[in-house]
């Protein structure tokens, strides 16, 4: 074991503070990571804050972040894929089964024995795991994403999060040319499925709560915007959309949503809010519309998104910020006041 600085929250209502945590030595198939960027994603508020409590309560202390990139710095005698001086990425997931039908599927994320990349249990210090926002980390090398040499890394960090679970709905319910696509809530995940619904050739209308994101929203590729609390600008939309991202962080009213989408058109949740909402079977019934979810991506999938973010040069608009303003940024993520993904330049931690 060694020590490794980190932030982390002491308990639900405390802000993060810098710490000293355990970390593994790595072993045979272990990746040793020096980070240099870690985008805050609002699960990370969501969990530090312990708002999930009903489904993952927050074992403290928390240290959240897992949209890390950074180098190899040490690798275990087996491992093939990396060498010191690679770049490399890590994302929410660090561990999997590996033998059940998800996994082989390359469906890791949704393995019954799938190891979150913070607040879950650690079978080598018997702890929970600790996240990104850290100076080190360590993963086994089948949890390691290769980053094209050519993207910005501040940028391309958000992407192991807020690229894949935006990337992976939108493959998997085929949107392409010539579909109407819907994005609700520009956010960190909602600006990333902007670009991808646009560079996969849909077209691509944006839902937004803030008068003032129209423009970035039409500059990040939408081709239309529409305020969601203006009823006029809303019902023009009715019934006719192929496929809506919802990713909103808090409750909201997602029956306005189902009742845009076309027949055996479909409305993915991967916005996480801590209350259940309410939804009208009835605008399900009438148009054979579904609602379902979506969690991030398989490791396979997630390296295939890299890749297209390599050919088509997208990485996430950030705000990089010091470690120091970490609390900052938590409280500007409740307001709606980010553009469009917080990254934070792990160097700082070094002074801290
Ligand atoms: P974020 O950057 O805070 O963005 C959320 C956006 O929701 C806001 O920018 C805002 O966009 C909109 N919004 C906020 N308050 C609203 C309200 N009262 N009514 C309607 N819209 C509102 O968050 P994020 O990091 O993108 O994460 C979004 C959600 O996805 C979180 O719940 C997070 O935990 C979840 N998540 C899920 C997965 C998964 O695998 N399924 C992965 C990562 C994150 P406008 O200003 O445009 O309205
Ligand atoms: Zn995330």
């Amino acid at each position: 074991m060694y020590n490794a600085k980190a932030y982390s929250a002491a308990t639900a209502t405390s802000p993060l503070a810098q710490t000293t945590i355990a970390r593994r030595d790595p072993t045979d198939t272990d990746v040793q990571i020096e980070i240099l960027f870690c985008g805050i994603c609002h699960s990370d508020l969501h969990q530090a804050r312990n708002e999930w409590s009903g489904v993952m309560p927050t074992v403290y202390p928390c240290v959240p972040g897992h949209e890390i990139v950074g180098r190899v710095t040490k690798v275990g005698s087996g491992v093939k894929k990396f060498k010191e001086g690679d770049l490399a990425a890590v994302g929410c997931m660090v561990d999997s089964d590996g033998t059940c039908g998800e996994c082989k599927a390359g469906l890791e994320q949704y393995c019954p024995n799938l190891i979150l990349t913070y607040n879950f249990p650690d079978k080598h210090t018997g702890g929970v795991t600790y996240g990104g926002y850290s100076d080190s980390i360590v993963v086994d090398e089948r949890f390691v994403l290769k980053v094209p040499e050519k993207l910005d890394l501040a940028g391309a960090a958000p992407l192991q999060c807020a690229g894949i679970t935006t990337y992976s709905p939108m493959r998997h319910w085929g949107v392409t040319k010539g579909k109407k696509v819907g994005v609700v809530g520009l956010g960190g995940l909602g600006h990333m499925a902007v670009k991808f619904a646009h560079a996969l050739g849909a077209h691509t209308v944006v839902f937004t709560t803030s008068p003032g994101k129209t423009d970035d929203a039409l500059r990040l590729g939408a081709d239309e915007v529409v305020l969601s609390k203006d009823a006029n600008q809303m019902a023009k939309h009715a019934g006719s959309f192929d496929f809506i991202l919802d990713a909103v962080a808090v409750a909201h009213d997602v029956n306005a949503y189902i009742n845009m989408l076309a027949r055996d058109g479909d409305l993915t949740m991967v916005g996480a809010p801590e209350q259940p909402l309410p939804v009208s079977v009835f605008g399900l019934l009438f148009k054979r519309r579904s609602f379902s979810g979506s969690i991030i991506g398989g490791i396979a999938e997630t390296q295939e998104m890299l890749d297209f973010c390599g050919e088509h040069n997208i990485t996430a608009d950030v705000e990089v910020i010091p470690i120091q303003k970490v609390n900052e940024a938590y409280e500007r993520m409740t307001k709606s006041d980010v553009k469009y993904r917080f990254s934070i330049d792990m160097e700082s931690l070094k002074y801290a």
